[in-house]
């Protein structure tokens, strides 16, 4: 049969384990089937560092021109990792430059299986959480305040002092707190979210504190609702979907009740809690995936997990190992569907379900990696090796 063809997307190798499972599902699930046609990025972190990181800035400049990209996980730089290669330096998180660059927000979502039944036992479709990946917490000033005093929030505009408020007369040590964001970042998060809920034909779900937060949260709630009236509410309308606000306890309580399929966007404190809350509650952090989508309508697809450096130490002493590549698969054939959609390319969005349900099917099969085996108690299910798995994936595309 003659290989599908393709438009180019944008590929960034990534480190360790998942370096290795990288080239396997192109050798084994990608090539024989498709003109692969990738703009190649070595983002491993011997060529971030040889590039003094330039490699990361092209990729990410790439990712806007060709809108379609997909990346293996990457090593984020410690004092450790400084020493293990020699680095030059330690250079920033691959992702957060990506994400600057892209102006872009993350959407997480479990793969879910028949095999393993998520926690909460209502959800019978995944739940995509959207984090605004930008200020608040992440970016405060911290005081440790050392004795009685008074702390001040002082603003000074560009013609002088507009804004001063006490926040707190101290007659004791304790703390000080002050965080910030900006409406062109909340807005930026805000058509994200709408954009994607429209691409997945999804409800989009937004939630804060605001009724105690007054300015802060109210501002985020204001401006998704402004920018939902003036440009999408028409295209939900449409699209049969609706967007729905609701404050932060109330969206917990409705989560846990509800059968899944929405978007749930978070604020970032919430979003990085709740994103783990939701990953563990589904099953595993092997399966969930990850599309970081701009304003614009640019995706990177990739998965949620990191190198997986604990098996990739065994691989390199000669073991077999059980990581599961479902997550990588997945940013695979996220990335192929996405180009087919935008391309109009029918045979190369065709050939990226087939692979997510030859992938699914394998897994219902009861052949999964360790990860998956040991959250299935059904004694049927083979525990096998990466590489196995991944050949029981080709034969039932083959088939
Ligand atoms: P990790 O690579 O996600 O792995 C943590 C643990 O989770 C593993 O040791 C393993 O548990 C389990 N796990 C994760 N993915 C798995 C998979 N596909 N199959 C089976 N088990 C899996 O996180 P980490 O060890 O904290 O970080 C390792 C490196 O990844 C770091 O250098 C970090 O900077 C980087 N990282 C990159 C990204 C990214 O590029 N997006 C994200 C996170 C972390 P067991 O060992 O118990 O089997
Ligand atoms: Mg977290």
């Amino acid at each position: 049969m003659a290989k599908i063809k393709m438009n180019p997307i944008v590929e960034m190798d990534g480190d360790e384990m998942t370096r290795v499972i990288w080239q396997e599902i192109k050798d084994e699930l990608l090539s024989p089937f498709v003109e692969l046609n990738t703009e190649y990025y070595d983002l491993g972190l011997p060529n971030r560092d040889a590039t003094a990181d330039q490699v990361t800035v092209d990729a990410a400049q790439a990712a806007k021109r060709l809108h379609v990209a997909v990346k293996c996980a990457t090593i984020t730089p410690n004092a450790q990792r400084v020493e293990e290669y020699k680095l030059h330096e330690m250079w920033k998180s691959p992702n957060a430059t990506i994400r600057a660059a892209l102006d872009g927000t993350v959407f997480r979502a479990p793969i879910m299986t028949s095999r393993i039944k998520p926690v909460v036992s209502t959800w019978e479709k995944p739940i995509t959480i959207a984090r605004h990946a930008y200020g608040d917490v992440y970016k405060a000033t911290e005081y440790r305040v050392p004795g009685p005093g008074r702390a001040e929030l002082l603003f000074t505009g560009e013609n002088g002092e507009s804004f001063r408020q006490t926040v707190y007369d101290y007659e004791c040590p304790g703390v000080l707190q002050s965080m910030f964001n900006k409406d062109s970042s909340i807005e930026a998060f805000a058509r994200a979210c709408f954009a994607y809920a429209l691409s997945e034909k999804q409800n989009l779900w937004f939630s804060t504190k605001d009724t105690i937060s007054k300015q802060y949260d109210q501002t985020f709630k204001f401006i998704f609702q402004d920018i939902y009236d003036r440009e999408f509410r028409e295209e939900f309308e449409a699209a049969g979907i609706e967007y729905f606000y609701t404050l932060i306890d109330d969206a917990v309580a409705r989560v846990v009740r509800s059968k899944g399929g929405f978007i749930w966007a978070c604020k970032n404190y919430d979003g990085d809690v709740m994103s783990d809350m939701v990953s563990t509650a589904f099953g595993s952090l092997a399966m969930m995936t990850s599309v970081l989508v701009s304003p614009d309508g640019n995706f990177e697809y990739e998965a949620a997990h990191g190198t997986v450096t604990r098996h990739y130490y065994r691989y390199l002493k000669g073991e077999e190992t059980s990581t599961n590549p479902v997550a990588t698969i997945f940013a695979w054939s996220g990335a192929l569907k996405k180009r087919g959609e935008l391309d109009g390319n029918g045979p190369l969005a065709d050939f990226a379900r087939r692979l997510e349900e030859a992938v699914l099917d394998t897994i219902n099969a009861g052949v999964m990696t360790g990860d998956l085996a040991a959250l299935c108690a059904d004694p049927d299910v083979r525990k096998v090796s990466t590489a196995r798995f991944i050949r029981a994936v080709r034969e039932k595309l083959d088939s």
